[in-house]
Order: C-alpha cells, then sequence, then structure tokens
C-alpha cells in the first residue's frame, strides 16, 4: 500500500455523492491536501478550461468522479445529455492528466457497462461480450469510453490508471429530485410523503421484479481510496491484461419489491404498495461478482438496513432545501 498523506489529490466531482464521500474518505485518512473546483469554477466538459486547470495547480493524483449521472427516466429522456457530458469530462481529465505528468488516476464507471444479459454474479471480463441494457445505453458506452481511455493510456504511455466499477449507490447527497432520481432516493421521498400525508397507497415503478445490488456511498469511498492506494504491482497483478477495471459492490441483491418493503419499514408507512407497468424495469438483474476485489484486500461493511436508515436520517435533514 502506498499512502502519501501530502500528495496533492484532485477529486474531480466533489460536490456530488459520490466526490463527496471521496473527500471525507480522504480526510479521514489523513489527506491534507485535496483539490477541488466547483463548476462554476471549472467546466468539465470545457477542453481548453480543464487544461488550463491542470496547468495551474500541481495534481499528483486524480479521482475522476465527475459524471452526469441520473435514475432510468433521466436517462431514457436525455440520451444526448448522458452521452456526451460523459464522454467530454472523461477525455478531458485524462487526457489533461496525461499531458501534465499525473502519475495515478482512478476512472470511477457503473456496473451499466456490462451486457444486459450477462451471467451473475458478473465478472469484469463480462465487458463488451454482448448487448447493452437499451435505457442507459449512452451513459454505458461513455463509461465503457473511459476504462478503454485509461487502458490506452497505461498501454501507449505506460501511465497507472486504475478503474472502478460500483454497482448501484445511495446515500448522503444523493439526487431526491421525483422523478430523474434513482429508485432508492425517489422511494425514500415517494414514501416519507405518503406517510407524512396519510397516504394509504404508494406506486413502484415496473414489475417489483429487477432485482439490483444497492451499496452506501461511503462503502464505495474506501474502496476508491484502497484501489488508488494500492502498490501498483498488486493493482496489475490482478487487472491483466492491461491494467483493467475492478468491480465494487456489496455481493448481495434484492429485488425492487423487497427494497421497497424495506423503505416503507424505515420511512413509517403501512399502507398497500402497487406497481405500475407501464414504467420500464430496465435491466432484470445485476449482480457483480466482487472476488477480483476481495482478493485486492476490500470487502463492504454497511448493510443495507443500516445505508437506507442513513440515507433517510440525511434526506429528513435536507429536505428543505431540495428544489425539484
Ligand atoms: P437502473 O439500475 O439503471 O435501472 O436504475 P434505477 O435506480 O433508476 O432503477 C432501478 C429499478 O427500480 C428499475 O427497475 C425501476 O423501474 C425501479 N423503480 C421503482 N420505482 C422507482 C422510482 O421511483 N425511481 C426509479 N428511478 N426507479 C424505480
Amino acid at each position: 500500500m502506498t499512502r502519501n498523506t501530502g500528495a496533492a489529490v484532485y477529486v474531480a466531482g466533489h460536490n456530488g455523492m459520490v466526490g463527496s464521500a471521496i473527500v471525507r474518505r480522504l480526510t479521514s485518512l489523513g489527506y491534507v491536501n485535496i483539490v477541488t473546483a466547483s463548476h462554476s469554477e471549472l467546466d468539465l466538459v470545457d477542453q481548453r478550461a480543464v487544461r488550463a486547470f491542470f496547468e495551474a495547480n500541481r495534481i499528483d493524483q486524480v479521482y475522476l468522479a465527475a459524471a452526469k449521472v441520473g435514475g432510468i427516466e433521466a436517462n431514457n429522456s436525455s440520451p444526448a445529455d448522458f452521452i456526451y457530458d460523459n464522454l467530454l469530462i472523461e477525455a478531458n481529465i485524462i487526457k489533461s492528466s496525461h499531458d501534465f505528468g499525473v502519475p495515478r488516476l482512478l476512472f470511477l464507471g457503473s456496473s451499466c457497462i456490462y451486457p444486459r444479459l450477462a451471467d451473475q454474479p458478473i465478472r469484469e471480463e463480462a465487458l463488451m461480450t454482448g448487448a447493452l441494457e437499451s435505457t442507459n445505453e449512452p451513459y454505458a458506452v461513455a463509461k465503457i469510453a473511459g476504462i478503454k481511455l485509461c487502458e490506452s493510456f497505461n498501454r501507449q504511455y505506460g501511465r497507472d490508471y486504475r478503474s472502478v466499477m460500483p454497482t448501484n449507490l445511495y446515500g448522503p447527497g444523493d439526487n431526491y429530485h421525483p422523478v430523474n432520481s434513482h429508485v432508492i432516493p425517489g422511494l425514500l421521498r415517494r414514501f416519507h410523503e405518503a406517510a407524512a400525508n396519510g397516504l394509504d397507497e404508494v406506486v413502484i415503478w415496473g414489475s417489483g421484479t429487477p432485482k439490483r445490488e444497492f451499496m452506501h456511498v461511503d462503502d464505495l469511498a474506501a474502496a476508491a481510496a484502497h484501489v488508488m492506494e494500492l502498490e501498483r504491482s498488486d493493482y496489475c497483478a490482478k487487472t491483466q491484461p492491461m491494467l483493467s477495471h475492478v468491480n465494487v459492490g456489496t455481493g448481495v441483491e434484492c429485488s425492487i419489491a423487497e427494497l421497497a418493503g424495506l423503505v416503507a419499514s424505515v420511512t413509517g408507512f403501512t399502507g398497500r404498495l402497487t406497481f405500475d407497468s407501464t414504467k420500464p424495469d430496465g435491466t432484470p438483474r445485476k449482480l457483480l461478482d466482487v472476488s477480483r476485489l476481495r482478493s485486492l484486500g476490500w470487502q463492504s461493511t454497511i448493510s443495507l438496513e443500516d445505508g437506507l436508515s442513513d440515507a433517510y436520517h440525511w434526506f429528513l435533514v435536507h429536505q428543505g432545501d431540495f428544489r425539484g
């Protein structure tokens, strides 16, 4: 393990759910030189601005946690924004990192990079072996491009640019928009409002049968720092042939109907659950094989029950700030 707490570490996307969790984790590990730039200071889609930022700041490591993200509905309705913004953010940061001599970078992808009908649990080797889920294909293609950018700079220039592929994430700082959010914040908000307003029914999108693996973002942040701090030889030994990617998950899955039951109990809702089959289900199952990560010495610790309570607590404190 290499931990240089004085290194200048740029966390791209530090105001987002993932980036802010990484900043919290690095701070608790003792890192004292964390570099950040808010969206209004630096537009990551703007190549010139990104190059100028890297030119002006000494950076030793990059966590690439900046991305345009959203749930099934947002991905489905704004495909152009999801592919374009993400391709440019990744390309700009990875190329500038290389050009300005940043030795190490960690790219954060997503489990939706894998084929829709991949064998479960999904191994890293399943990448590019089949057709993607259509509801988020443009986002997934951008994330696959990010992995391939890292691999290619490693291959051609000997860089040490690593990638982690997290499963479905939730936690403090999540997006609670009623339409564009992911399922956990979407349901926490809907169940909370139903309980608060004395409603006797909550509608769940889709059939309730799809299965997902959910991870609290603090677990992901711990895994990300762990992978970043690995010796290059240890990382390479597990990610051959060419310094590729590592799945990050809990190894535990649950159906959307089961999740809805947990959210009902966390929020105190006691009424009926109904399912709206006019909404898309998305991919039927998405459980990551996390043996590569375990062999690198890391395992998740936050249960879904504890994680949901934590996310709900954050929601209760911050709900007054939401605009949507
Ligand atoms: P996905 O993993 O990319 O499909 O991301 P989502 O978190 O958006 O959706 C996961 C699953 O939850 C899908 O089967 C959705 O149809 C289902 N779902 C049920 N209710 C909701 C909701 O209120 N919001 C969202 N985003 N998904 C929901």
